[in-house]
């Protein structure tokens, strides 16, 4: 075996679901719908297979390209189609990096971002996220000391997992100045673009369109995990370079389900689909986090995605899937060069209210 299968360890999502359906715990770790996808996504789906069951080019299957070019403002020829947002990671870590460079991300990171650097050679370098009074935020000078000549490119995700944060335009900007000063490209995780509870966040491509490979997720915007249809939408040009690495690793991604999505994007844009979701994503996030509270946690409220963080005081979260039953993962899952926040936890509240209420009752019995 390669020493590269020391990567090769159950990701904390996949360990804390197993765990979760071993013990009949209620699945507040990995972040998936309890729900149902919405039926337009359905019935697109039953539409296409049958008909559109062969390979689409790799760079993506045209009819998808313009969907997502349309929703987001750009043209068709910088989108380039995926299996999922974690292979369009690997497919930029692939095309933009490699042994002798450096890739800075803030921590907590999502955990893959610290492997598919580590498989292409690179170097992964985290900086702490500081937890000041208005909850989560990037610590710019921090960031500015991390940056050396090897430093090649710089992950943002916003909004944020698992903080939940939306990065505001002045630190989006000081973001952009000193990669403009240092020249490394900027890779922007926007999986949950349309998850925001106060205001859209701002995507990193309208500050910084030259160096900005930003990166989406139909599973995420249409609660289909499974479906693994992403999509990056790279600066002007590079489409095809980025393509051309896609290709060796999955050739295009599954036709009927990108068929499907084009025409699902659409309609989630017409049909008010993302407005619901938000107001039903903001109100299990209020009796999450209101029931949190009057167990003694110190809740930080997200501004977006479906999870938040708070401190549960002497709770371990294998004893709590195990004992418990229930799953949350663990903030020191998230960290790698710096020490995690003691007691703290990432909920996940895409989950039905139920589920909520009765996780909450268990903790409370748990205590
Ligand atoms: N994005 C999901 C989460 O943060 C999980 C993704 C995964 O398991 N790969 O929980």
């Amino acid at each position: 075996l390669h020493a590269r299968t020391s990567l090769s360890a159950e990701s904390i999502f996949s360990r804390m679901s197993r765990l979760a359906l071993q013990h009949g715990a209620i699945n507040l770790g990995q972040g998936f719908p309890s729900n149902p996808p919405p039926t337009f996504l359905l019935e697109a789906a039953r539409q296409a297979v049958g008909t559109v069951d062969q390979y689409s080019p790799p760079i993506g299957l045209p009819l998808l390209r313009e969907a997502v070019a349309q929703d987001l403002e750009v043209n068709a020829e910088q989108v380039v189609i995926t299996c999922g947002a974690t292979e369009a990671m690997l497919a930029l870590a692939q095309t933009l990096y490699g042994a002798g460079d450096e890739v800075i991300a803030f921590e907590p990171v999502f955990d893959i971002y610290v492997p598919q650097t580590e498989i292409v050679g690179a170097k992964f370098v985290g900086v702490p996220m500081v937890l000041g009074a208005a909850g989560w935020e990037l610590d710019i000078d921090a960031l500015r000391q991390a940056i050396t000549p090897r430093t090649k490119a710089l992950i943002i995700n916003s909004p944020f997992n698992p903080t939940g944060s939306i990065f505001t335009r002045a630190e989006l900007q000081a973001v952009v100045d000193l990669a403009r000063q240092h020249d490394f490209w900027l890779i922007s995780d926007e999986v949950y673009d349309e998850l925001y509870y106060a205001e859209r966040p701002i995507s990193l491509r309208t500050l910084a369109p030259e160096r900005t490979f930003t990166v989406g997720s139909a599973g995420k915007r249409l609660e289909a995990t499974g479906w693994r249809i992403g999509w990056i939408i790279t600066p002007e040009g590079l489409a095809p370079e980025v393509a051309g690495l896609h290709q060796w690793t999955t050739f295009c991604a599954p036709a009927p389900l990108q068929a499907a999505v084009a025409s699902a994007l659409i309609e989630a844009r017409q049909n008010g689909f993302y407005d619901q979701l938000r107001a039903s994503y903001a109100a299990r996030m209020q009796s999450l986090a209101a029931g949190l509270r009057q167990l003694g946690a110190e809740v930080f409220t997200p501004q977006g995605t479906y999870f938040l963080t708070a401190r549960l005081p002497n709770v371990n979260a294998e004893e709590l899937v195990i004992r418990g039953g229930v799953a949350v993962i663990p903030m020191s899952a998230f960290y790698r060069q710096h020490a995690a926040p003691p007691d703290m936890m990432r909920f996940a509240f895409c989950k039905k209210e139920a589920e909520i209420q009765e996780a909450l009752r268990r903790l409370k019995t748990f205590l």
